[in-house]
């Protein structure tokens, strides 16, 4: 080290010392500052100067290096030093320049100030060093009297605070950047306002403790009243979640919260915060415990951090919105068909194997909607689904369709009884009580297939079987019912072939008063016989003909041939009648009465030796409208029988509202009609039809036993193999001739 560089030492005590700058501390922090100089005077020199400076509320505290290389690791192991007084020429000409090189490159520390000092004006550094490695000043000694010497440190250390500040402030700006960014990513609630709390954290410290408040009506599920709900809480405890504030048992919480929501403003105080936040019509409080008082940067970054959380609580109350809009009902608030799909989804694939999903379909929504309005038809739908709920609170519920209901739960609760069980009552919509029937769909977990889409395909196939089903309301998927659905597919089209092409016969079965023994008519029945010369059972292939509506044009094919048939009896045989089966879609044509009255006049026969087969099942669904075509019908002077009678679950107000001339006693009732006790039920139909004013008519009697039986009961007429069996038109004939 050159012995010139000390010789102008006595600098420092150069007069103009100024006591402005020497202030009183206010506390215990310090300073760090760092001498560099490898003469010793200097630093006592120095630290002389600068005794008793107080900078910004704080003393200082000295650190000395000798040399470029012990200041580099002093200042590499004290990362709280502020400022350097540094040397420029040391152990070499360049020391202090390498130091200022270590702490701005190296180490990358910006903030650190540094002074440089020189005793030789000739060692000054570039003018571009000084301002690319940010250094606050540059002196030769003999610039630097104890007052200029304060200034300088001061300035500095000023300096410093200021870059400090910047720094802080640009670091919760970034958390506040990349908070919000994180926020608005969330999606729910429940998670939004988590992730708001934990930003908090981020600004403010990990020990505050906190919750997230807001009123429960229309925020948290089922919840219908205005008190304070937790939304989200950190340092509490998660059994608060979704429950009332008050559950904290912090009256002082409670308090404060509810002070701030009335006054909407943000209440700060040294061991509390609450925080109001509110944008359009939502409005929330976050109460904070603080361990420690915050500081006046926290304070204004928390300002900023809470306008971006009001924007970001409006928006996902409007995701929200947007997110029940697509995936619940809004009428019944029930999740909608897509969100059914969803929970399938997860049926199919969770690991319960006890549960069941099904679909609900409520009968003859569409007319109730259409005779009474749709006000009345939404208030049902509304009432079912509050009343689906009674099964269990556990099930998930859904409305599928406009009258479908989805439902997935343990197989204990969704069963065909309990969902039934629903429609025993009638339901109340508005001044109605409309007792309304249903069918089911179900589908078990075990025949489950992997996807909510596929699951929902299931239900709906077991649904539709469910709808064909005269007996039961309800079935259950199973893997048959593919298969079952194809052999069904293939023989409708078969059907449909074999019908075009004239395939179809209709057969005859005699009727013979017993009083008598005549012939008095004869049923007509359908025969099909496929391509290999077997017969298919009217009993397999109505059903199927009925389910595609190809009835309709067969009924039609039906009515004409026995129209033909009674047309060419007219001659020889005036007194026989015929009696045609007619299903339920037959009578949802429009025009079935004009097309039944068209063929017989067509036909030139009498009406009256016609007569439609109906069953008590017909009666089970339109009730009316096929009470309105049977009486027009019977106004034209056809004859109408009620078939299978007894089998069915028709009402005795329904059925004494039909124009009836016939009831036919179902074989079931006949064939045991010898045994003791067995005979119950005819004697019962019989005493009813006379009653009544009816013909009675017994079918499926096969033995002599039975047909004495039915004498003694007082039963009109017989029908049976006993006699005959169906038969084609001409062997018919014969049988009438061979009769007479
Ligand atoms: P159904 O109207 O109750 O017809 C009576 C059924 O009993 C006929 O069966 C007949 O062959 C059978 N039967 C008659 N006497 C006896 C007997 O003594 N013993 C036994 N075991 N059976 C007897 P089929 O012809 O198989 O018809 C079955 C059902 O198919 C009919 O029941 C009817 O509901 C329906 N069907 C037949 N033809 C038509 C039609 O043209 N239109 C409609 N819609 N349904 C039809
Ligand atoms: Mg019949
Ligand atoms: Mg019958």
């Amino acid at each position: 080290m050159q012995a010139s560089e000390n010789s102008h030492d006595d600098f420092l005590f150069i007069d103009d010392s100024d006591e402005d700058e020497i202030l009183a501390s206010d506390g215990n922090e310090t300073w760090q500052v760092l001498i560099v100089d490898d003469d010793p005077e200097i630093h006592s020199v120095t630290q002389l100067a600068l005794s008793d400076l107080v900078v910004l509320g704080r003393r200082l505290e000295y650190l000395h290096a000798y040399s470029g290389k012990d200041a580099c690791q002093l200042i590499k192991e004290h990362s709280d030093i502020v400022l350097v007084l540094l040397d420029v020429v040391m152990e070499t000409d360049d020391a202090g320049l390498n130091v200022v090189k270590y702490i701005r490159e190296e180490l990358q520390r910006k903030d650190i100030r540094i002074v440089l000092r020189t005793g030789q004006p000739g060692y000054a550094p570039e003018e571009s060093v000084i301002k690319e490695y940010d250094i606050n000043d540059y002196k030769t000694k003999t610039e630097l009297t104890r007052r200029k010497l304060v200034t300088t440190v001061f300035a500095a250390i000023r300096s410093f605070q200021q870059i400090a500040t910047v720094n802080e402030n640009r670091q919760g700006l970034e958390k506040i950047v990349s908070g919000s960014t994180e926020l608005s990513s969330q999606h729910s609630l429940s998670t939004f306002s988590q992730g708001v709390l934990s930003q908090l954290q981020t600004l403010i410290s990990d020990d505050i403790s906190a919750v997230f408040c807001a009123r429960g009506q229309g925020i948290i599920d089922n919840i219908d009243d205005l008190s304070f709900y937790v939304l989200a809480q950190t340092g509490y405890d998660d059994n608060l979640i979704n429950q009332k504030l008050d559950k904290l048992q912090s009256e002082v919480v409670s308090k404060q919260v509810k002070a701030c929501f009335l006054q909407q403003k943000h209440h700060y105080q040294e061991d509390s915060l609450n925080l109001y936040v509110a944008k359009g019509d939502h409005r929330a409080v976050i109460h904070v415990s603080l361990s420690t008082p915050m500081t006046e940067t926290q304070t204004q970054l928390l300002n900023v951090f809470l306008t971006g959380v009001a924007v970001g609580y409006e928006n996902v109350h409007l995701f929200q919105k947007l997110t029940n809009a697509a995936y619940k009902d809004w009428l019944t608030n029930l999740p909608n068909r897509l969100e059914f799909v969803r929970l399938l989804d997860d049926f199919a694939q969770n690991t319960a194997t006890n549960n069941v999903a099904a679909l609900i379909d409520i009968n003859h929504f569409s007319d109730i909607n259409d005779a009474l309005g749709q006000d009345i038809g939404n208030k049902l739908l509304t009432a079912v689904g509050q009343r689906l709920q009674s099964i269990n609170r556990d099930c998930q519920f859904s409305r599928v369709g406009a009258d479908v209901f989805g439902i997935i739960g343990s197989a204990e609760h969704v069963t065909p009884e309990n969902l039934m069980a629903i429609f025993h009552q009638p339901f109340i919509a508005g001044e109605q009580h409309l007792p309304i029937n249903a069918c089911f769909g179900l589908c078990t977990k075990e025949h489950a297939q992997s996807s909510g889409v596929q699951v929902l395909n299931q239900i709906n196939i077991a649904l539709n079987i469910a709808k064909k089903n005269r007996l039961e309301h309800f079935a259950y998927y199973h893997s048959d019912i593919e298969d079952q659905m194809q052999w069904r597919l293939n023989m409708i089209s078969q059907l449909r072939n074999d019908f075009s092409n004239d395939c179809l016969e209709l057969w005859y079965q005699p009727q013979l008063s017993l009083a008598t023994g005549k012939v008095i008519g004869a049923e007509a029945l359908l025969r099909w016989r496929t391509a290999d010369g077997q017969f298919v059972s009217p009993a397999v292939f109505i059903p199927l003909a009925e389910y595609s509506g190809l009835i309709i044009e067969i009924g039609d094919w039906v009515i004409k041939q026995a129209c033909l048939q009674l047309q060419s009896l007219e001659k020889s045989y005036a007194d026989i009648s015929i009696s045609v089966n007619v299903s339920i879609p037959q009578f949802r044509q429009d025009n079935f009465v004009e097309n039944i009255i068209n063929t017989i006049t067509e036909h030139r026969i009498n009406p009256s030796k016609l007569e439609l087969e109906i069953t008590e099942n017909i009666l089970m669904d339109e009730p009316q409208i096929i009470i309105d075509a049977l009486t027009r019908l019977k106004s034209q002077g056809i004859s109408i029988a009620l078939d299978d009678f007894g089998t069915g679950f028709s009402s005795l107000s329904y059925l004494q509202k039909l124009p009836l001339d016939r009831l036919k006693v179902d074989r079931a009732f006949v064939t045991d009609i010898e045994k003791e006790g067995q005979s119950v039920i005819a004697e019962t139909i019989i005493s009813l039809g006379k009653k009544m004013q009816l013909k009675v008519i017994a079918e499926g009697i096969e033995e002599l036993g039975q047909q004495e039986r039915l004498i003694e009961l007082g039963c009109d007429e017989v029908q049976g193999f006993y006699y005959a069996k169906p038969m084609p038109a001409e062997d018919f004939i014969e049988f009438l001739q061979q009769q007479s």
